[in-house]
């Protein structure tokens, strides 16, 4: 068996994006910037790619800027917005606890030049309301910034609510909307979104673009300095095969999503409903406001990283949170802001499916989990305290 199961990390390239990228890196190579024919076809490409996008996104085209990924497009969103604010004199930003650290690390860096920022509880179910992005508004806040769907756990945030009560207040609103293109409805201007971004790798495209979707009028801050594409917003020559490989992927996530996702959410469900029968388990995030392809767990008494280990050995790849935070030795941020105790986070195990998974792959997986947990706490000396009683089980 080998079975991929870590699609919030990254997607394989779908044979429709791959196809229309190729003429692009050969054919029609021009510089969209050139003034000759074949720099025009290239332009031409440019502008039907950004018109699609568009189209996906429930926006016009000059509202779409291309990007190197989902990061630059939460670090530019952020920026803007800070210097938008910083002009009124406006420097308080509201977040939550468990964003993508492209927002939480942008938003620790305008701390350092006397920002202010509220990071919002998520509780244990990791959601967050709208009312309490309404009650922490004040007059000098510039901008709210919440996920629109989580990329360790999957919940799914009321981003049209959310959007409302910014509007109503007059405060600017981005999402990152990475884990939620191409698997959730966007319609930018219904759900009352600002500033969005996403990232094409998240949804079977090429990795290293995305877009950044910004209102009309909202002025972008620029994060690199040089020519002047994008309107001026983002310089440096447009990767137009990956851009194009970008707009095939999104158009085709977006035709198919129905059908993905009644699919996904059966494979979801049969694998949380497996995995819940290994005693003293618990899954993360709330059950049913959650994305269709993510399955969430911590486990008492084991490791992560050697849950994930025999795992891999089992031919089954898969996460134990963030793959920007795999590598190091912290318990996840999202964990802890859902209030699992440090012990019980470092046991923590993410499966995040695609379409092409399939009902046999998920009873493998399941078999595959409950073998590994239980040869994990035969060799634990935490496990062995918890069962005779010398430590106390944290999840029940
Ligand atoms: C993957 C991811 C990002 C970063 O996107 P890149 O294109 O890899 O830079 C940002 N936010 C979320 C929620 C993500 O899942």
């Amino acid at each position: 068996m080998n079975i991929y199961a870590d699609n919030a990390a990254t997607t394989k390239m779908s044979s429709t994006a791959i196809e229309a990228m190729l003429p692009y890196m050969s054919e029609i190579y021009g510089n969209p910037s050139s003034l000759h024919t074949i720099g025009q076809n290239a332009n031409e490409a440019l502008y039907s790619a950004r018109e699609r996008i568009a189209a996906c996104l429930g926006c016009s085209a000059s509202e779409i800027t291309f990007t190197s990924g989902g990061s630059e497009a939460d670090n530019q969103a952020i920026v803007s917005a800070a210097e938008l604010g910083a002009r009124k004199g406006k420097k308080h930003i509201i977040s939550t606890a468990f964003e993508h650290h492209a927002v939480l690390h942008a938003l620790k860096k305008l701390e350092k030049q006397g920002y202010e920022v509220t990071l919002l509880d998520v509780h244990e179910n990791g959601l967050v309301t709208a009312e309490q992005v309404q009650n922490a508004i004040r007059e000098d806040t510039c901008l709210v910034t919440v996920m629109y769907a989580n990329n360790e756990i999957g919940t799914i945030q009321p981003i049209a609510e959310i959007g409302a009560v910014c509007r109503e207040q007059g405060v600017l609103f981005h999402t990152d909307a990475v884990q939620a293109a191409g698997h959730l409805a966007i319609h930018v201007a219904e759900q009352n979104i600002d500033m969005l971004s996403l990232s094409a790798h998240k949804f079977h495209g090429p990795k290293g673009v995305g877009v950044l979707y910004a209102k009309k009028g909202i002025r972008l801050a620029t994060l690199i300095e040089g020519g002047a594409q994008e309107r001026g917003r983002r310089a440096g020559t447009e990767n137009i095969p990956a851009i194009m490989g970008m707009a095939a992927a999104l158009e085709d996530a977006v035709r198919n999503m129905d059908q993905n996702t009644a699919k996904l959410t059966a494979l979801r469900d049969q694998l949380i409903n497996g995995i819940s029968e290994i005693p003293h388990c618990a899954l993360n995030g709330d059950r049913t406001s959650r994305l269709p392809a993510n399955v969430s767990f911590c486990f008492e008494g084991i490791e992560g990283e050697s849950l994930l280990l025999l795992l891999d050995h089992k031919g089954v790849a898969a996460s134990s949170g963030s793959a920007c935070t795999s590598g190091s030795l912290d318990p996840s941020h999202v964990l802890l802001a859902i209030g699992r105790p440090h012990e019980v986070a470092h046991g923590s195990l993410r499966l995040t499916l695609s379409e092409e998974n399939t009902a046999e792959e998920a009873a493998y997986i399941i078999e595959a989990v409950k073998d590994v947990v239980s040869y994990l706490r035969s060799v634990s000396p935490v496990w062995r305290d918890l069962q005779t009683g010398k430590r106390q089980y944290v999840i029940a």
